[in-house]
């Protein structure tokens, strides 16, 4: 393929208003149109241990991979991290990886064999004595928090799994505590146990969180989920405890708490998750699609990106085809803005993860084809104003930019918009306009690359590290001409900043013609 640019034998300064470029129909017919722009998370299990179906799973559109460390011992998930990146080098693809801590999460001990239980039955709470191997049945079940079952008053309800089964305490106990089924359901595994928040308050993260963080820093990772968040500190804490080179943090909102101090988590975190298993059973089931639509909205507005998750297409564990409900439910988060849908045990424990991507990922192709990119992007600059006088002069700067690059999409209609971007953030800061055209987050950094794998609509491309705005502008154009994303009588509007300025503000943005 012989690909000739001015930009390879003319000082890259004086080409201020063009990129010439020949070459045959050899990188033509590479060109990538604009593919899925909502990113798919998967949750890794045994049913995609082998490296077979792994590769499938990326291969159907897997962009990021989560390990769930609520489940098994700490070096199992280890394992899976290390085949997430085993699997994106045979891909040649950079896949993010997403670690969930456990948080405070209060579960039962094992049942033995799962069990059904029917209103009105009466069975008792225990507590589960460390070190015992007590299981749990249909007439006992036991608590693994101690001292929790004492602190249960009459009236309380006390939910298990995600909060289909509702116990009402009928008798107090110090060691024992009977109750009484008020709706009924099946339970199997080691379901989690949802206890009055008022006396049994909940803190995040655990020693346990930390520890584990320990033990994925020395591997590296790219995103770890702090689960049950309270409060923006909760956040700040596991971003203190992953330092400045650690992953990016996302919050779980999960808990009313959360809830009430959205802005102020979404404003601290890298990232948040609508996590509506357990936000379900903690707040009235019947509010949590409006607080999906508003954090969707306040996530996004602030160029955090956002996952939709738990029950997406929950019928695929056992079933190959999903609901007509869920796949509405997938396509109204995806007309909502959503960044990205994650699959849990559909792909972790499911008959057939590769088909649930599979299925996933029509879905949000179709939904993005009635995305309304303009109106989204006005009513975004609009809010962007409301807030801009509280912001710092970097964020402003970058803001405005940005902002110029949507309007500049919208009238120009260029082949791609180039964000060169060291962090993600000027990717992330477009992106949340969700510009119809390809974006494309050119940086030197591979883990920002991999970052990039939540970003809605952002196709990541790596180049070497450059010292001048010049440089790095027409650099990421070669770049993503050699890739095959733009071609010759192309338009791109390109995003950058100074790679010497502390402040890490984007302050440059160019309209190029590809000649
Ligand atoms: C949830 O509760 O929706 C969730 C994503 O968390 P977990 O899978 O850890 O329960």
């Amino acid at each position: 393929m012989e690909m000739l640019y001015q930009l390879s034998h003319t000082p890259v300064r004086r080409l201020r208003l063009a990129v010439w470029i020949t070459g045959g129909a050899a990188w033509n017919a590479r060109v990538v149109t604009v593919g899925r722009r909502t990113k798919i998370v998967a949750t890794l299990g045994p049913a995609t241990d082998d490296p077979q179906v792994l590769d499938a799973l990326l291969a159907a559109g897997t962009d990021t991979c989560r390990v769930n460390l609520s489940h098994g011992p700490i070096e199992t998930s280890l394992g899976r991290v290390a085949a997430v990146r085993r699997a994106a080098e045979r891909a040649g693809r950079h896949i993010g990886v997403l670690c969930d801590l456990p948080g405070p999460k209060v579960r039962t001990t094992a049942f033995a064999e799962g069990v059904e239980v029917a209103p009105s039955q009466r069975l008792h709470l225990v507590d589960a004595r460390p070190g015992a191997s007590v299981t749990s049945d249909a007439s006992v079940i036991a608590i693994a928090l101690q001292g929790a079952v004492s602190l249960l008053e009459p009236g309380d309800i006390v939910g298990l799994g995600d909060g289909g089964v509702q116990l009402v305490v009928v008798e107090p106990g110090a060691e024992t505590v009977l109750v009484e089924v008020r709706s009924g359901g099946k339970l199997r595994g080691r379901p989690g146990v949802v206890l009055p928040e008022d006396r049994i308050p909940l803190t995040s993260p655990t020693a346990d969180d930390l520890a584990m963080l320990e033990r994925l820093l020395e591997v590296g990772i790219d995103y770890v989920a702090v689960s049950f968040v309270q409060t923006a500190a909760d956040v700040q804490a596991v971003q203190r405890a992953g330092g400045a080179s650690g992953p990016l943090v996302i919050a779980k909102v999960e808990t009313q708490a959360a809830v009430d101090d959205l802005e102020a988590i979404i404003e601290m975190a890298d990232g948040v998750m609508v996590a509506r298993g357990d936000l379900g059973v903690r707040v009235p089931l019947e509010d949590v699609p409006h607080i999906q639509r508003r954090l969707i909205q306040a996530g996004v507005s602030y160029g955090k990106p956002v996952i939709t998750a738990t029950q997406m297409l929950e019928s695929m564990i056992t079933a190959p085809t999903p609901t007509r409900a869920e796949v509405t439910d997938v396509a109204n988060a995806v007309s909502q803005g959503t960044s990205a849908v994650m699959l849990s045990a559909e792909t972790a424990v499911g008959r057939d993860p590769v088909a649930v991507v599979e299925a996933m990922a029509r879905i949000i192709v179709r939904a993005e084809r009635e995305f309304d990119h303009v109106g989204w992007g006005k009513r975004l600059g609009r809010q962007h104003q409301a807030r801009l006088g509280e912001v710092s002069a970097a964020s402003r700067i970058t803001s405005a930019i940005t902002a110029a690059a949507w309007q500049a999409s919208v009238d120009v209609e260029p082949a791609a918009v180039i964000a060169c971007t060291r962090s993600g953030w000027t990717a992330k800061a477009i992106s949340r306009f969700r510009p119809a055209c390809l974006l494309l987050g050119v940086t030197p950094n591979l883990t920002t690359a991999r970052q990039l794998s939540m970003a809605w609509g952002v196709t990541p491309l790596v180049v070497t590290e450059l010292a001048t705005t010049d440089d790095i502008v027409w650099c990421a154009i070669e770049a993503s001409v050699h890739a095959g994303y733009v071609k010759a009588g192309d338009i791109v509007a390109v995003l950058a900043g100074n790679p010497n300025d502390s402040t890490a503000t984007t302050d440059v943005l160019r309209l190029v013609v590809l000649r």
